[in-house]
């Protein structure tokens, strides 16, 4: 039987079969966290149960606020009011009011393509707005990226929680203030895995005898792991 560990905050996104869940976690005890937010960076390494950011949350614009910790999943509806900034060319800017301000200009950047509808900057009508994903940079017209966020990514074959990710460059996509509520929820499915596996004293146990490199018995301990349900 097969079971999926897609750790959502490191570079260890691997199948496997459950029997073999020790060798994972050597790979996952060495790598560490890649989960960060507007504040920090979690410190943990991968694999284990993320700490939590405290501080108050920063998805705040001139029309609404979110008064919650960094880490809860806001309460606040999504601004759809236009930025009314000025890019550093002069020209406005086309992305959302409290957003990061998208790096495309109507006039300075005709050449860009939106990679979701294959359109071009002169397909795109007056009011089209766009998002721009802070992580790595590319952009998107924001009802394409929209549709893209809510759809289910599942790899085929595999029953995984997988964070979603760019559809351009497919890096995972870990910050982002209209898209944040989505992208805690699918973190939060990735906690409770971890906090069941980290929950179980076998594995506690074995995790120990990993550190100290005896992975024998540690297999032996993973092995006769009682009640664990990875998903
Ligand atoms: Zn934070
Ligand atoms: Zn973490
Ligand atoms: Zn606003
Ligand atoms: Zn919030
Ligand atoms: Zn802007
Ligand atoms: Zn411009
Ligand atoms: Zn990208």
């Amino acid at each position: 039987m097969f079971h999926v560990w897609r750790c959502a905050t490191g570079p260890c996104h691997v199948v496997i079969p459950v029997h073999l869940i020790a060798i994972t976690l050597v790979l996952l005890v060495s790598m560490p966290c890649q989960k960060r937010c507007l504040h920090s960076r979690c410190r943990q390494i991968c694999g284990y149960p993320c700490v939590p950011c405290m501080e108050t949350c920063a998805w705040t614009c001139r029309h609404h606020a979110c008064d919650l910790r960094c880490h809860e999943i806001c309460k606040r509806p999504i601004c759809n009011e236009p930025c009314e900034k000025l890019l550093h060319c002069g020209h406005p800017c086309l992305g959302f009011c409290g957003e990061p301000c998208p790096s495309i200009c109507r006039v300075c950047t005709p050449q860009y393509k939106d990679t979701i509808s294959l359109m071009t900057m002169e397909e795109f009508e007056e009011t089209d707005r766009f998002v721009m994903l802070p992580d790595c940079g590319h952009v998107f017209e924001v009802s394409g990226l929209d549709t893209w966020m809510k759809s289910e990514q599942c790899d085929s074959g595999t029953n995984s929680i997988s964070p979603k990710s760019c559809p351009s460059c497919k890096n995972i996509i870990r910050q982002s203030l209209r898209y944040g509520n989505q992208i805690k929820a699918r973190m939060k499915q990735l906690e409770d895995v971890k906090m069941r596996i980290f929950g179980n004293q076998q594995v506690n146990e074995g995790i120990v005898l990993l550190r100290r490199k005896q992975f024998d018995e540690a297999l032996e301990q993973f092995l006769t792991g009682k009640n664990m349900q990875i998903r």
